[in-house]
């Protein structure tokens, strides 16, 4: 149960004065739901106006408070001449412009005669000083609420500045005294402000500083957010790895047997994971350990060699993939080894219904089924294992913590967990995302890979790469014809995959090309995909349905349009289905020439890079991590008041703070430990709580 004392801040946003349903759509969308989410909307910038010269003084182009009397209100001669409303002071005059304002309204504000304080920018106007708009017309006893630092936040279309700043002040009303969840000497030793305190300061900066990410009170609130992140995932590991585990150790024969029937030796790294695995297994600890490897480095035999230590073993493994596509993949890949091995391997997706289910469900549930390949379908309640070891969860970032505890949760006894995951994440970012988890990294790509030559140009250029696809195709390559996925409601102009279709159709006949995209039947997907691996099209245009995992060696050129619509990680991954073959392979980035310089710099990434390490790090760099852990697609946890690289070096600080809080509290029963429950609720990282004992 969330505590008391943060009932308020859960609240919605209508709860605050001034906000109706109207206002809290907008607050929503730019902040979130509830009040606690306006505390975490912090301001990108200020106004100083503390700045109160005379008139005479005042400079042009300065933000200046002044205080004048009205003289005389000139009403415009037409319709284009602005209303002037005359003021100086005893230095000189300055004269105030409204564009298409009511004059009843202006007299209210500024009845001539009486004396005001206003504040805005001043300019020149044929050499007289004027004030357009100012941002701010009060009396003189009003004077301290506008003689201030002013911030500014992101906004949002149709809110205003002044009600967005009433709402912030109406949730900062509510913020209360929390206990302390940090450790006092490290506050002390950072100089940093309580809760409390910080927060009311990140919205009243005060100096250009103060709105740096290095500033006492953002550091001290990102570290708040870090220590609620590393907590819950310390907990979810502990919770993971508590019970009486069990030793898996396989006889290594079918191991031996399938290293003898691949067509390759395995990669030092692709050993030393399976190492690694094999160890983790036979320790009766439950393995919980992530599989780190760009695009292409070889992760699923790596899985195949755990899978089969868990039959060796008498059990059964499971190996979980993002998309059915690639499930089936997997299905097809591994399938002919298990002939040779004598392992039963079976499939289950959301496809099966009916009676096929039944006959999978049955054989999965007395044990004939060794090896389950699957998609959700197999997280579902009535699905019942003889006896599973070991769960594959080939994420490519589409899994979160919660799946992963779903999984976690099947079998009597704890089960083995392998995480892979391709998308390469930056050092830091691991932390974050996958702190509970021991890590394995493939950072050696099999041998015999041959670089892809990446291009870049402008879709001007759309009849150039039509002619090379040409030749390319009657030369017998294969081609991937990347579009970007269009929403119906989207407006952009982008070829819709189904329109890049019928043009290449038009253009090299029905038979040779091939499409795929999310909405179409399973079946018809299958379909398309195996005529595109059995070589029977040419080309295959799809969507993004094939970034992840596809393998297809004979195709040797991909083509991307609309390039800059895409994440540099999905680039890569994209780029990731070329390049597997012998033969020499190119990329072709299109792209739409009227994009942003920083567009163009993550293009340019792509083209001078295969190393994903290296494009994630530029990603980071380039986007910040806000939004690369904002989009939902990277599966990463989306941070409020952390900024991953002006805030590095806090992560591992959070980490080690969270393993010695454990070890002395393990079940935040002391007074610290129960601020950090709160803590916990504060962020929303609740779930983790359930795994406490109560108090
Ligand atoms: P990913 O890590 O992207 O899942 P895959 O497991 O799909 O990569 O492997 C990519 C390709 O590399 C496959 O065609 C696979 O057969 C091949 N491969 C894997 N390991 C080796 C190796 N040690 N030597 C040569 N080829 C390998
Ligand atoms: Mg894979």
């Amino acid at each position: 149960m969330r505590p008391e004392i943060l009932f308020p801040l859960f609240a919605p946003v209508t709860s605050l004065k001034g906000v109706g349903p109207r206002v809290a759509t907008m607050l929503e969308k730019i902040a979130g739901p509830s009040v606690v989410d306006l505390f975490w909307h912090l301001p990108v910038m200020m106004i100083d106006r503390r700045y109160a010269p005379s008139v005479a003084d005042a400079p042009e182009g300065a933000i200046v408070t002044l205080e004048v009397r009205v003289d005389r209100h000139e009403k415009p001669h037409n319709r284009r001449s602005p209303y002037r409303v005359q003021c100086s002071d005893d230095t000189g005059f300055i004269s105030l412009v409204f564009f298409s304002a009511r004059d009843d309204y202006l007299r209210r504000i500024l009845p001539e005669g009486q004396t005001r304080i206003v504040s805005g920018r001043v300019e020149s106007y044929q050499g007289n000083k004027q004030i357009t708009h100012p941002d701010h017309v009060v009396s003189v006893d009003k004077r301290e609420k506008v003689e201030i630092v002013e911030p500014v936040y992101p906004m949002t279309g149709g809110l205003s500045a002044k009600v967005l700043g009433k709402a912030i002040a109406g949730a900062l009303a509510q913020v209360p005294a929390l206990d302390e969840w940090l450790d006092g000497p490290l506050v002390q030793q950072r100089g940093w402000p309580a809760w409390k305190t910080a927060l009311e300061s990140v919205h009243h900066p005060e100096e250009p500083t103060d709105l740096l990410p290095e500033a006492p009170a953002r550091q001290r609130l990102a570290y708040d957010e870090l220590l609620a992140n590393q907590m819950a995932l310390a907990l979810v590991r502990r919770r993971m790895r508590q019970g009486r585990g069990r030793s898996i150790e396989g006889s290594g024969d079918l191991q031996a047997a399938l290293e003898n029937h691949l067509p390759y030796e395995l990669t030092g790294a692709q050993r030393q994971a399976v190492d690694d695995i094999t160890d983790d297994m036979a320790t009766p600890k439950r393995m919980l350990r992530l599989l780190q490897g760009d695009v292409g480095s070889g992760k699923t035999v790596v899985a195949f060699m755990a899978a089969l230590q868990a039959i060796e073993a008498g059990a059964q493994a499971v190996i979980l993939a993002p998309t059915e596509i690639l499930a089936r993949q997997h299905l097809a890949t591994l399938q002919p080894f298990c002939e040779a091995l004598d392992v039963d391997i079976a499939l289950l997706t959301g496809r099966d219904k009916g009676k096929s289910r039944e006959a999978i469900l049955s054989s999965v549930s007395d044990g004939t089924t060794q090896l389950l390949i699957g998609t959700h379908a197999v997280l579902e309640e009535d699905v019942r294992y003889h006896d599973l070891g070991l769960a594959v969860i080939d994420e490519q970032h589409r899994f979160g913590v919660n799946q992963r505890l779903a999984l976690a949760a099947k079998g009597d006894n704890p089960v083995d967990i392998l995480v892979m995951t391709a998308t390469p994440i930056p050092r830091t970012l691991t932390l974050t995302a996958y702190g509970e988890m021991d890590v394995s990294r493939l950072m050696e790509k099999p041998a015999g890979r041959q670089p892809i030559d990446t291009r870049a140009m402008p879709d001007s250029r759309l009849d150039d790469v039509m002619a090379a696809v040409s030749r390319a195709i009657n030369q017998g390559a294969q081609i991937f014809w990347v579009c970007p996925l269009v929403e119906e409601s989207d407006a952009l102009p982008v070829t819709a995959v189904e329109d890049r279709h019928r043009s290449l159709v038009a253009q090299f006949g029905e038979e040779r090309i091939g499409l795929v995209h999310g909405r179409m039947k399973g079946a018809d997907k299958d379909a398309q995909m195996q005529a595109f691996q059995a070589g029977e099209k040419s080309i295959l245009v799809a969507t993004t349905v094939v970034e992840v995992g596809v393998d297809v060696p004979n195709a040797s050129i991909m083509v991307i349009e609309h390039a800059e619509r895409f994440g540099l990680a999905q680039l890569h991954q994209l780029r990731g289905r070329i390049g597997r073959g012998a033969e020499k392979s190119t990329c072709l980035l299109l792209y739409d020439p009227d994009i942003s310089e920083t567009a163009k710099a993550r293009l340019k990434v792509i083209r001078d890079t295969e190393d994903g390490f290296v494009i994630a790090e530029e990603d980071l760099r380039l986007r910040g991590a806000g939004e690369l852990l904002g989009t939902r697609q990277s599966g990463l946890p989306a941070f409020r008041l952390v900024n991953l690289e002006a805030h590095a070096e806090l992560l591992p600080m959070a980490h080690d703070d969270v393993a010695l809080i454990l070890e002395k509290d393990p079940d935040l029963q002391t007074p610290r430990g129960k601020a950090i429950r709160t803590l916990l609720y504060l962020f929303q990282r609740d779930e983790a709580i359930r795994f406490l004992g109560s108090g």
